[in-house]
């Protein structure tokens, strides 16, 4: 660190946001600022860290600074241009400071000490606004990097709950979803129910055609799916070649009826082609399940699932009830 007291040039403090519309000349001012220093830093010089105090405002004069969110983060958060501040919240609030601040390339700034900058607030009335506009910018600021980072949240919430491969939902969001609608049909003691869909034969696709093709064939059984189903019906890929699907407010005949209207259309869709050659359209098996007031999801899964081999075993390509439904 190099700290030197220099003569000031006004014309050029008169163009920091500071000490807009400030009069420099005046003998108040030209006094306090006598008290005030250079300070030249170095590339990759700390100027605020969040255990040491810092009892001044600093005003960016050249260079520039970057502001971090604590030491170990890699990314800057943002940059300070010339002419803009840091360290005020700290002299405001007499904390230590929320982030990290170091010299991104040689830097100088005029730092102000705090009893200074008191004393130049009830000098001008002008310091006082400029200071007041400069936390509405940070105030602005931060609100807009909450803005962003919710919006992010809200992103990675939605990757985290949908299948890349067939955009249906996954089964960590069918686990959320599920208990919602177990309480509801328990609450309104209306019926609901779980399909199990399995395609049939599938490793041959990937054997013959090659694991594009089966991801090609995956993606036409989900449309398959999805498209017949009602608004308010939750279909998920609950595993490779798996899917389920929740049907709420439905009797087990008329589950078996979704299922098999299903069923016929996964086996009438094209899945298209690969490499110009036309890929086999496929069945599926599924299983009915009902579910029952107190029932957990891996229970419903299950008897489903056991109704899927019932109709495995019964030469695929149909839909099966599971016993105790
Ligand atoms: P079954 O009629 O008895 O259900 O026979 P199957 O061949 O469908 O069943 P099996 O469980 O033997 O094979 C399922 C295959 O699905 C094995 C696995 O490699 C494949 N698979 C799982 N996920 C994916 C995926 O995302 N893409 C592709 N292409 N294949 C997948
Ligand atoms: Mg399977
Ligand atoms: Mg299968």
């Amino acid at each position: 660190m190099n700290v030197t007291a220099v003569k000031h040039d006004k014309l050029m403090l008169s163009r920091l946001q500071l000490f807009r519309n400030v009069d420099l000349n005046s003998a108040e001012m030209d006094q306090l600022l006598s008290h005030c220093d250079y300070r030249q830093m170095n590339e990759g010089e700390t100027l605020l860290s969040l255990d040491v105090e810092n009892h001044y405002l600093y005003v960016i004069v050249s260079g520039r600074l970057a502001i971090k969110l604590g030491p170990d983060e890699d990314i800057p958060l943002t940059a300070i241009e010339p002419g803009e501040c840091v360290g005020e919240m700290s002299v405001f609030d007499s904390r230590l400071p929320s982030v990290q601040v170091f010299a991104c390339e040689p830097s100088m700034v005029l730092q102000i000490e705090q009893e200074v900058l008191w004393r130049m607030v009830s000098a001008s009335h002008e310091i006082a606004r400029n200071l007041l506009y400069i936390m509405s910018e940070r105030v602005r600021y931060s609100n807009l990097v909450v803005a962003d980072s919710l919006e992010m949240q809200r992103k990675y919430q939605q990757f985290a709950t949908i299948d890349a491969l067939t955009g249906l939902h996954n089964r960590g969001w069918l686990d959320d979803v599920f208990e919602r609608e177990i309480r509801r049909s328990e609450r309104d003691r209306l019926a609901a129910c779980m399909l199990m869909i399995d395609v049939d034969h599938f490793k041959n696709i990937n054997d013959v055609y090659g694991h594009a093709a089966g991801d090609k064939v995956l993606i036409a059984v989900a449309e398959s799916i999805r498209r017949p189903l009602r608004t308010n019906d939750l279909v998920a890929r609950y595993g490779g070649e798996e899917f389920s699907v929740l049907l709420p407010e439905t009797s087990v005949e008329n589950a078996v009826g979704i299922a098999e209207r299903l069923r016929e259309r996964v086996s009438e869709a094209s899945p298209g082609e690969i490499d110009g050659k036309e890929l086999p359209k496929v069945t599926v098996s599924i299983g009915v399940n009902e579910f029952k007031p107190g029932d957990s999801l891996e229970s419903v899964i299950a008897s489903a699932d056991s109704a899927m081999y019932l109709a495995k075993k019964a030469g695929r390509n149909c839909v099966r009830v599971a016993l105790n439904s």
